[in-house]
């Protein structure tokens, strides 16, 4: 265990050592911090964020109704038991976030306001040289590690994805993202459209909808929706039975994974029925002789995309009161009062959201070097969704899409603190993935099988992922019944991870 000070060089001023560097605040670098500390007790380390408190994800967007689409037995961690509603708002997952700190001390290794900005391996040293900007101050900082954990998410948080649609300057209004919501933004009495029908669509319309004058979701496609009530019936029982909230959220957990898993495999065996089941979902929440079909029946199989869970139908009733309206078509240009649609509907508007996703950033937009080489990630192959041939030392929390993600984030922080434990118990310092020679001639791939899994935020960048390949230790398996099988007993010592 070591954190020392050494003097002072050049700018950066000074530079701190710890055994581990986790980088970034958010869900996976808190439950890495919770792993770390009660799996591997005598390593010193150090979470660094760039913003000015936790969170991530659910402290960047706070958009009105922002909310999970997941539910909280399978999002929360294995290891703190959720005792709300499962679908639960940003405020209640930061609360709950905030417990796992406080429990478990965990605040005294975050440094918050940190921006890393370069990562660079030294072989000769085994170590990572990590620069930040301390944003405050401005100054710089560094900071070495003998392992890297990154847990920075997988998109851009300063700014979300907005297309560049003709005719933008044009338009007089207000136009928002909801990633960058503004505090003071108002939107009583206004006519108002979102454009896009993703899970944030789904939240934010249902939230604004008893401001607003009128509220148009403008989709080029249709988004499978599952209406359902926000309760869990057997996480109820339970609580009334005064079953100990540890057991009740295990079993919650393992009764929703279960009833995913059947879902899951209804839509890949009979994907029409799938489908059938999903619109007659929505169809019982719409008026007489809605075109469910033209509104709600997307061009792709079900579980192709997430699947977003709609509490208590919300937006379905807005559709029905009249304060919202779906309109199925595409952009031709914006105009000084709205949007022209590409069959030629004019649609006005004083505000515009633009529900159109994140920006896909590789590695939290950090500079990583080896030894003085820089690293393009497209050039790597994945170790198991998680680590990078040709990059020692480092693992990438990447979670599900379809699952819940932090059942990933769980599985990868012990299968960390597992290769910790064996890269000490064999004296090594480093721990490089390597294509074996069995692996030289293996086809390689995209990060995701775009025919599996095709949102449009990975189509757009899947140029800038590492390569998988076709055996199963080179790929990011999305299917957590595997590898929550796998992943335990993964062979350390199978020779796609080396050893110095
Ligand atoms: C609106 C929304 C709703 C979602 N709902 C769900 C859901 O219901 N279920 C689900 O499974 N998934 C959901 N997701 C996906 C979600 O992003 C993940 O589930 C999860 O919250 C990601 O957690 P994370 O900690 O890995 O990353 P993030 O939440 O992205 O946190 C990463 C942190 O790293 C920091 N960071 C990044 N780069 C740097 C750097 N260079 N230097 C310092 N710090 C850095 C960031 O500031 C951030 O705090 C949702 C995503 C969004 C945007």
């Amino acid at each position: 265990m070591s954190e020392t000070t050494t003097a002072p060089t050049a700018t950066p001023t000074s530079t701190t050592h710890f055994d581990v560097l986790i980088v970034g605040a958010g869900i996976s670098g808190i439950g890495a911090a919770y792993h770390l500390g009660t799996e591997c007790p005598d390593k010193s380390y150090v979470i660094l964020e760039s913003m000015d408190s936790f969170g991530g994800t659910w402290k960047t967007h706070t958009y009105p109704g922002i909310r999970s689409d997941s539910d909280l037995f399978t999002f929360g961690y294995k290891f703190k038991p959720w005792k709300d509603a499962p679908i639960a708002s940003a405020d209640k997952i930061l609360a709950y976030m905030n417990e796992v700190i406080d429990e478990n001390d965990l605040g005294q290794h975050i440094r918050y306001g940190h921006l890393i900005e370069t990562a660079s391996w030294s072989s000769e040293d085994n170590l990572w040289t990590i620069s930040a900007t301390q944003r405050d101050s401005g100054e710089k900082v560094q900071f070495t590690a003998n392992f890297l954990w990154m847990c920075q998410g997988y998109y851009r948080h300063s700014k979300g994805h907005t297309p560049d649609w003709p005719g933008m300057d044009d338009y007089a209004g207000e136009i928002i993202h909801p990633q960058t919501w503004p505090d003071d933004a108002d939107m009583t009495g206004k006519n108002v459209i979102v454009i896009g029908s993703g899970a944030t669509a789904a939240t934010l319309v249902p939230a604004i909808a008893a401001d607003v004058d009128h509220v148009t979701v403008l989709q080029r496609s249709p988004t499978y929706f599952f209406p359902g009530e926000n309760t869990n019936e057997l996480a109820d029982t339970l609580r009334e039975l005064d079953i100990p909230d540890e057991w009740t959220h295990e079993i919650v957990r393992q009764k929703i994974l279960k009833d995913q898993h059947d879902l899951t495999q209804l839509c890949i065996d009979y994907p029409e029925l799938a489908r059938e089941e999903l619109l007659n979902g929505v169809r019982e929440l719409l008026p007489e002789g809605y075109d469910v079909e033209k509104h709600f029946g997307p061009r792709y199989r079900p579980w192709q995309q997430r699947i977003a869970f709609v509490p208590d139908g919300d937006i379905f009733a807005g559709i029905s009161s009249g304060k919202a309206s779906m309109v199925t078509d595409e952009i031709e240009t914006f105009t000084e009062k709205g949007i022209l649609t590409k069959s030629g509907e004019q649609l006005e508007a004083d505000v515009i959201i633009t529900a159109t996703g994140f920006d896909l950033c590789v590695l939290g937009d950090i500079a990583f070097s080896v030894d003085g080489n820089p690293v393009d990630f497209a050039d790597t192959v994945t170790y198991r969704g998680m680590m990078f041939t040709g990059v020692p030392n480092m693992v990438w929390v990447f979670g599900y899409f379809r699952a819940s993600w932090t059942l990933r984030a769980d599985l990868v922080s012990d299968f960390v603190c597992r290769l910790l434990h064996h890269m000490d118990e064999a004296g090594v310092a480093r721990v490089l993935p390597t294509l074996r020679s069995q692996d030289a001639d293996m086809e390689l791939l995209p990060w995701l099988d775009g025919d599996n899994f095709n949102p449009g935020y990975m189509t757009r960048s899947m140029h800038l992922m590492p390569k998988c390949g076709e055996k199963h230790q080179w790929q990011h398996s999305q299917n957590y019944w595997v590898e929550k099988e796998e992943l335990p007993l993964a062979d350390l010592d199978d020779g796609c991870l080396v050893y110095d």
